[in-house]
């Protein structure tokens, strides 16, 4: 008979335990703006992020006007443009083969009036190196919110997984900004409405070299795709229909690579770059929206809140101005531990608004031009031949795209020296 071992297990570390007046926790768009302007305003706040790095492709690279206002407003925006970045001020489309005018952004009135591409770990770096200068602000990587802390039916916290362990993290304001999968509003139970997004987007690069083609967005022959100017390569996004990966695929990688090259010639010359399906990611796309957006010391933001579709390429700015809107809010009640339900109420009822709007917005282009692009209709749809021929359309189009709905100013206080009343 085999002798038994007795196998004493080492006790499991016991969670450590931190406690901050507010735990953001997500370092996309939303998570990180709202971290630096708590920072800013002197409030103990402490981000997570469950990556260790913002090197992700899949985030989106479109800064807007509004977006680049609230740099100027912090007194940013000099030191974030000399990150790499192109500017564009005009969209334009190809809709079977002939260009059309969308949008112009040369007047909308803003210290920087176009979008700045630029790649979205850019962004959050420069975030999170210019949050580093506030001592109130802390910033944790590889740290994933796992389960939330709850006292007396209350959000308290969060038990947040890292390489060392759990911590179990006590804040007096949890802020969930952990995207459109957000955890935290499913741990909450709040309600989510599902709004609906019948394509999807498989997302890959080519190198660039020439002068490349000016055109945006390319519809031809059933197909669409956006193609982003990333400097050295283009960052490509070809539209589907949602459920149509698996039929593409079967079709075989040579001729989706001669399907992206009929529809931009440009890309000719280096397509053999995909060389496999694994350098095509599959991005899923949802539009969603929570019908509360906040429980007893918890509130969600950003795509938390109200998941965006790429469509305008506007989800990183309203994410940022969920951020400015919820620091306007809270800051000061954050600062004399005063937030109540009703401020938090209170956030959801300035932001609901815009993320409505914008969604119904991307509801309609998704159905009215994507859907028909991507049912092979070649007449460009009325809105835009409208836009082409009216200069004035595409300048309002170009503000509505370049700064949004109720758009944010900072108001939040700069007071990091500030002692902070606990
Ligand atoms: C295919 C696609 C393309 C898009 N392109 C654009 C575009 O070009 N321009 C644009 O403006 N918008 C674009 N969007 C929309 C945009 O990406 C989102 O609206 C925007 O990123 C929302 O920002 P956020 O900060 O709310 O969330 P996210 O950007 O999703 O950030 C959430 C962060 O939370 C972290 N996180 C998640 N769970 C946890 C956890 N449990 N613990 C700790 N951290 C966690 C994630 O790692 C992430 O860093 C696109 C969307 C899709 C689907």
């Amino acid at each position: 008979m085999r002798p038994v071992m007795e196998v004493h297990e080492p006790d499991p570390k016991p969670p450590r335990r931190l406690t901050t007046r507010c735990c953001i926790v997500g370092g996309g768009p939303a998570g990180m703006m709202l971290g630096y302007l708590l920072g800013r305003a002197g409030i103990d706040t402490l981000v997570l992020e469950k990556h260790a790095d913002f090197l992700r492709d899949f985030r989106g690279d479109t800064v807007h006007p509004s977006t680049m206002m609230v740099m100027h407003e912090v007194g940013l925006l000099p030191d974030f443009l000399k990150r790499p970045h192109q500017k564009v001020d005009r969209l334009s489309g190809e809709f079977g083969g002939a260009m059309f005018r969308i949008a112009d952004l040369t007047r909308v009135n803003a210290p920087a009036p176009y979008i700045a591409f630029m790649p979205q770990w850019e962004f959050l770096d420069f975030m999170a190196a210019q949050g580093s200068a506030f001592p109130s602000l802390a910033i944790m990587r590889n740290t994933e919110a796992v389960d939330l802390l709850r006292s007396e039916g209350r959000v308290t916290g969060v038990v947040a997984r890292t390489q060392d362990g759990d911590i179990h993290i006590a804040a007096d304001l949890t802020i969930g900004c952990d995207g459109r999968h957000s955890r935290l509003r499913d741990l909450a139970g709040l309600m989510v409405e599902d709004i609906g997004a019948p394509i999807d987007v498989l997302w890959f690069r080519i190198a660039r070299t020439g002068a490349g083609d000016p055109a945006f967005l390319h519809a031809a022959m059933g197909r669409l795709m956006v193609t982003i100017d990333r400097g050295d390569y283009w960052q490509c996004a070809y539209i589907i229909a949602k459920g149509q990966v698996d039929a593409l695929k079967a079709r075989g990688l040579p001729a989706f690579r001669d399907a992206v090259v009929e529809m931009v010639p440009a890309l000719a010359d280096h397509i053999d770059d995909v060389t496999s399906w694994d350098d095509v990611k599959l991005l899923t796309v949802t539009i969603d929206r929570l019908r509360k957006w906040s429980t007893g010391g918890l509130l969600c933001i950003g795509d938390a809140a109200h998941a965006m579709s790429p469509v305008g390429g506007v989800g990183i700015n309203l994410a940022i101005q969920d951020a400015v809107a919820t620091a306007n809010i809270l800051a000061d009640k954050l600062r004399r531990n005063a937030v109540t339900d009703d401020d938090l109420e209170a956030v959801r009822q300035r932001r609901l608004f815009p993320a409505t709007v914008i969604q119904a917005a991307q509801v309609q282009i998704q159905n009215r031009i994507i859907r028909r692009a991507l049912q092979a209709e070649l007449r460009p749809p009325t809105i835009i031949r409208l836009l082409n021929t009216m200069p004035l359309l595409q300048r309002l189009f170009g503000r509505l795209i370049g700064m949004g709905i109720r758009p944010e100013h900072v108001r939040s206080p700069s007071g990091s020296a500030l002692p902070e009343a606990r």
